[in-house]
């Protein structure tokens, strides 16, 4: 086990997969269901539309789509 900094707030935490803390993966979630809700209403949506209709940062989406656990 390591310490790292979240990667949204950068809070020290101990390391585990996602890098983000407990508040900021509770947000990410519920980030990811707008994301989820906005591309199921525009299936053919590009990230900065994306983006932009939900507010996400680019970093947030890059890393929801990076991460097989989170695709479903
Ligand atoms: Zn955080």
């Amino acid at each position: 086990m390591a310490l790292i900094h979240c990667l949204n707030c950068g809070r020290l935490m101990l390391e585990k997969p996602g890098y983000l803390c407990n508040d900021c993966l509770k947000r990410q979630q519920e980030d990811i269901k707008n994301i989820k809700a906005y591309l199921a209403r525009n299936p053919r949506a590009t990230l900065i539309e994306v983006q932009r209709e939900t507010g996400v940062s680019l970093q947030t989406i890059r890393a929801m789509f990076s991460d097989p656990g989170l695709k479903k």
